[in-house]
């Protein structure tokens, strides 16, 4: 019997099944589109309510991170619990520049997994000299920019400044140089103090 209807359903007509009962192809609606179910549609349950098996994937199934699509089936959530949410397997990658993470190793950054480039370059930790990412001693310029302290050089003898630097036309001098400098040209340029610290 349909619990709809309330007649036999003949044996050769697959009925929906929903909430215990059976019902005629078309007798039940989902609770969310109105849609009448039938095996195309699908029935789904939750909480006493049907849906068609769209709107349960759209409403209740978790979306994957990277293309907000529903995931089913294979998930990857982040087993160090660094990052919250789930992704599809084939999307789980760096929010940058999407290439998958060949050694399973990743970098978060505002609850989002990045490469190793993408997340120091969001990070501002790439070396503003040699382009590689900084993780360890930094010097940086009160201008926030950063540098292995091996590659934080004076632009003419290139050696590394390890404290007074000068900043002259967006360029590091030692205080040899820019005095050199200031000796053919009218230079002014500014005595700072170069931090140091970690990343
Ligand atoms: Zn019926
Ligand atoms: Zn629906
Ligand atoms: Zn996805
Ligand atoms: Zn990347
Ligand atoms: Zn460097
Ligand atoms: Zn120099």
């Amino acid at each position: 019997m349909c619990g709809a209807c309330d007649r036999p359903i003949a044996s050769n007509i697959t009925p929906i099944k929903a909430l215990g009962r059976t019902y005629h192809p078309g007798h039940i609606k989902c609770y969310h589109c109105y849609c009448p179910l039938t095996e195309k549609t699908g029935a789904k349950e939750r909480q006493q309510r049907v849906y068609c098996r769209k709107d349960y994937k759209e409403l209740f199934l978790p979306k994957c991170r990277a293309c907000h699509l529903p995931v089913e089936k294979e998930a990857v959530s982040a087993v160090d619990g660094k990052l919250k949410g789930k992704w599809h397997l084939n999307c789980f990658g760096c929010h940058t520049c999407h290439q998958p993470f060949p050694d399973n190793t990743f970098y978060v950054f505002e609850n989002l997994p990045y490469c190793r480039r993408h997340y120091h370059q969001l990070n501002n930790s790439l070396c503003r000299t040699c382009d590689e990412p900084i993780e360890g001693p930094c010097a940086q310029t009160i201008e926030g920019w950063r540098f292995h302290p091996a590659c934080f050089k004076c632009n003419v003898c290139r050696c590394a400044i390890t404290d007074v630097y000068y900043m002259y036309e967006r360029r590091i001098y030692c205080e040899t140089h820019i005095q050199q400098l200031q000796k053919q040209r009218n230079v002014r340029a500014e005595k700072r103090r170069t931090q140091f610290g970690r990343i």
